[in-house]
């Protein structure tokens, strides 16, 4: 696809993703769906009311009616896309800096739209086969109130808010600007917690930081767990589809070892947990714990997402699925991944046991990484089958979904084209840092000798 990754399309605001672009997306995708309505909804960037617009005439001048959201976390459209029936345009840029933004598309079920369907998409926006409607039967457009409500009702019922209650939790929330501060306060305030906040006001500047939730933008957050003597820490990115912790001592927390945590309680013998091929070896030891299946894709929520259904419809149960960024599925709740959702089953674990206590056993593990450039394919290639003899030579499982990664059971090394740039990454993860960089430097060497 040259238009749509497997989350939509992003770019700088008003340079590569220009109002008059998202309206023929949205041109595109309304002549796709064909449907009588679409919801749209954004994210709080300083760009998304005038993309919002361009959306909104798109869809109207191809005669689909529209319900607009306003600001509203993804998982938020997501819910309402699903109980309306409905297809939805959501305008983020995700964890990205200020000056992007972005479309998502959500299917009339709720869920990311798959790729063969953005393919579709693409078709109509490159040919331009737009189904303009005659003036007379261009679509209304109503602005919907109190979906935010509704949306953190819905999330409400989804958890065990007595048990969270009862553990009497201060919750220390940054929502980083994003669409998550709209919802999420009054979410936590909601499940019993006391909640203290930092960047907490929408602002689509992102003055106090930066979208994405990774540690080096969090310090503010530590510092305010551990002023206000709070049990956790909770992060979001922009338009709060994922949840990055802290614990009770201000110390950050790995996305993998939360996700490590929260696989632990879920999963049961013959259950499956669907991750990615990067996924990691924390996911790995407490499947083989747990007695369930790791089943990796490639890199992307979509693919992820398309094996879920898969593995679904053949009768096997996955209770949680994901990535270590802080995009988690739980499918039995819905098929999205849901920020606040997450945040929420994490504290019905920190009701029981320190949030330090709960991710101890994912911690310390040694992640490295390493990248090797190329000049020309024909330099991938031969890097990439040295990889290949090396896989199919080493004693571990090889998986080659998405490049190869060698499964040696205490730990994996991955190499794999960069989708954007011209290297091939290599990646190693095991308990032991020396384990880890032997692995890392063992297949390094393989490719730059390839290469030599
Ligand atoms: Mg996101």
């Amino acid at each position: 696809m040259e238009v749509f990754g497997s989350s939509g399309t992003r770019g700088v605001a008003n340079e590569e993703l220009t109002p008059a672009f998202v309206m023929r997306v949205a041109k595109a995708a309304g002549t796709a769906w064909g449907a009588e309505r679409v919801a749209i909804a954004r994210d709080t960037r300083h760009t998304g009311r005038m993309l919002v617009d361009a959306a909104t005439s798109g869809l109207a001048s191809v005669g689909a009616d529209v319900d607009r959201l306003g600001i509203l976390p993804t998982p938020g459209v997501q819910a309402y896309a699903e109980r309306e029936g409905v297809p939805a345009i959501v305008v983020t840029a995700s964890h990205n800096p200020p000056q992007y933004n972005g479309v998502k598309l959500v299917g009339a079920d709720g869920v990311e739209l798959s790729v063969a369907d953005l393919e579709g998409i693409e078709a109509t926006l490159l040919d331009e086969s737009f189904a303009d409607a005659p003036w007379n039967e261009i679509g209304r457009v109503r602005d919907v109130d109190g979906v935010r409500r509704w949306y953190v009702a819905d999330l409400l019922a989804g958890v065990d808010r007595e048990r969270i209650a009862d553990a009497d939790l201060t919750v220390a929330l940054d929502p980083g600007h994003g669409a998550g501060s709209l919802t999420s306060p009054e979410f936590f305030r909601s499940l019993g917690c006391r909640v203290v906040t930092v960047n907490a006001q929408p602002d689509g500047h992102f003055p106090g930081r930066d979208p994405e939730p990774v540690a080096e933008n969090l310090g503010e957050l530590g510092r305010l767990v551990r002023a206000a003597e709070a049990d956790v820490g909770i992060a979001h990115d922009g338009d709060a589809d994922r949840a990055i912790f802290f614990d009770e001592n201000g110390e950050y927390v790995e996305g993998d070892a939360t996700f490590a945590a929260l696989a632990a309680a879920e999963l049961g013998a013959g259950d499956t947990i669907v991750s990615a091929v990067n996924v990691s070896q924390r996911i790995v030891d407490v499947a083989t714990e747990a007695g369930a299946e790791l089943e990796l894709t490639p890199i992307g929520s979509t693919n992820i997402i398309t094996r879920i259904r898969e593995l679904d419809a053949d009768g096997r149960r996955v209770p949680i699925a994901g990535e270590g960024n802080g995009g988690i599925f739980f499918p039995d709740y819905r098929l999205a991944r849901d920020g606040a959702f997450t945040a929420a089953r994490f504290l019905e674990l920190v009701a029981d046991a320190p949030a330090s206590e709960l991710v101890a056993p994912y911690d310390g593990y040694a992640n490295v990484r390493r990248n090797l450039e190329y000049g020309s394919t024909a330099e991938r290639d031969a890097m990439l089958d040295a990889a290949a003899n090396h896989a199919h030579a080493a004693d571990a499982e090889l998986n080659t979904r998405d490049g190869y990664r060698l499964d040696y059971g205490d730990a994996w090394v991955l190499a794999r084209p960069s989708g954007t740039e011209p290297l091939v990454r290599i990646y190693a993860e095991a308990r032991e840092r020396e384990r880890a960089e032997t692995l890392a430097e063992e297949l390094y060497d393989v490719l730059a000798n390839a290469k030599a």
